[in-house]
This record gives structure tokens, sequence and C-alpha cells, in this order.
């Protein structure tokens, strides 16, 4: 008898302590919603594959002084490629040579920079930001003969620029706006290996490159805008022809 009482009085007192509850047993709690299937991100509106340098020539700054816009507007941007002639305001490198010749030569460190920068960002597309110190209007010189991208961007920009309507770049004359080297002109750049920047860039890539320049007199609020119009133009055009994945 004794044995039955205090195994009920052992139970009794088993029942009145508070049990925990495991979390994921507890009561009246609503089941998980399922994960609703993740909306597909957005395509991109715009091709990241282009670069942008600035500064080649230290003496026609508007391109490196836009660059910090350029790369919040989500451009690639290195520059400047000539940083002592930048600060010495000189279209030379340091021991006088012209960069903008130099892009074949092992011995230049400030070309070597540039391709580096390329080979770690490839171009689709490159946009080298330049001035004519001599310049009456704007032009675009296009290395890369397969596309019509430099004249779609000038007929785009012709309302806001008088382009030059008969640009010279060494022996090769352009029209409207446009210098476009021919196969074998950039053909006969090779023998000389005298390599521009944009020569450079559509020989190693394939990718179009184009000059950028307007006139070095104009005033410098004129050829900084020049320079954004001109990559924003190129950026919509280049992503319209040859759309993001
Ligand atoms: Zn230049």
């Amino acid at each position: 008898m004794r044995t039955v009482l205090s195994l009920s009085l052992c139970l009794l007192a088993a029942c009145s302590q508070p049990q925990p509850v495991a979390d994921n047993q507890a009561a009246n709690v609503a089941p998980e919603p399922k994960p609703e299937p993740r909306p597909e991100p957005p395509k991109p509106k715009y091709r990241t594959d282009i670069v942008i340098t600035t500064g080649v020539h230290g003496n026609e700054p508007s391109g490196y002084l836009v660059q910090d816009q350029l790369i919040e507007m989500g451009f690639t941007v290195f520059g400047p490629c000539n940083p002592w002639g930048i600060q010495n305001n000189n279209r030379h490198l340091q021991d006088g040579r012209d960069l903008n010749r130099c892009f074949a030569l092992d011995d230049c460190p400030e070309a070597e920079a540039v391709r580096e920068f390329l080979r770690n960002n490839k171009p689709g597309l490159l946009l080298d930001l330049h001035e004519d110190p001599d310049g009456t209007g704007p032009y675009l010189i296009q290395n890369g003969p397969e596309d019509d991208l430099g004249r779609r961007i000038i007929d785009a920009l012709k309302a806001e620029y008088d382009f030059d309507p008969a640009p010279q770049w060494s022996l090769v004359k352009g029209e409207d706006g446009l210098i476009k080297p021919t196969r074998p002109m950039l053909g006969f750049q090779k023998i000389t290996r005298v390599y521009s920047l944009g020569y450079y860039a559509w020989l190693t890539y394939g990718c179009t490159a184009i000059t950028v320049e307007c006139p070095g007199t104009w005033p410098e609020e004129k050829r900084k805008k020049y320079q954004l119009r001109v990559c924003e133009e190129a950026r919509r055009i280049f992503s319209e022809l040859h759309p993001p994945e």
C-alpha cells in the first residue's frame, strides 16, 4: 500500500512539472511558407566590356578629368596612362617619347601598364579619350573596319556638335567627323611597329577601338561634357548592336 501511494505521489509530482516544449514542436505555429520561385535577375541594359583610357597625352586632360564620373557611370577606366605628362601638362613621356606610338615596344613601362590592364579587362570596345590642339571640330578615329559604330555615334551627336567635315590623321583622311583606316592602312602600321593604343587594342583583341578627339581650344567644361556624351552614346549604340547576355 505504501508503495502504491508513493508511486501515485511521484506521478502527480511529475505531471505538475512544466515540460519543456521543443521549438519545432510548438503548438499552433503555422508551417513555414514555401519560398516563392525567385524572379529572373533583370538582363543588364548595357555592355560591361567597354574600356576607356585617358591621359595618353598629358596635355589633353579632359578625359582624365571626367574619369571619376565615368567610373560612377559603370565604365571600366584606366588613366592617366601618362601620369608624368598629366602632372606636367606635356604631350610626351618623361623620356620624350610619344606614348601613343609605343604600344608595340617592350621598353616602355607606361605602355606595358596599359597592356596589363587590358589583359585583365579584355575590351569588347575601347574608347581612348584625346584632344587635338589644332582641331577645328571634334572627330573620331575608328580602328576596326567591320562595323559602323563611329558613324552611328556621330549621327547621334550631330545635333549637339559640329563635327569636323574633313578630319585628317597622319596621311589618313576622313569625312564628316570620322576617320576610318581601311584594313590595308591598318596593315601598314603593323610593318612600321608604330602602334597607337587604339591600333594595339584592335590588333590584339579584335575589338573596335575609337580614338575620341575634340578641339583642345574648347573651354574645359565643353571638352569634358563632350567626352562624357561620346562615352554615353557609344555604350548605348554598342549595346544595341551587340546586346549584353
Ligand atoms: Zn592625343
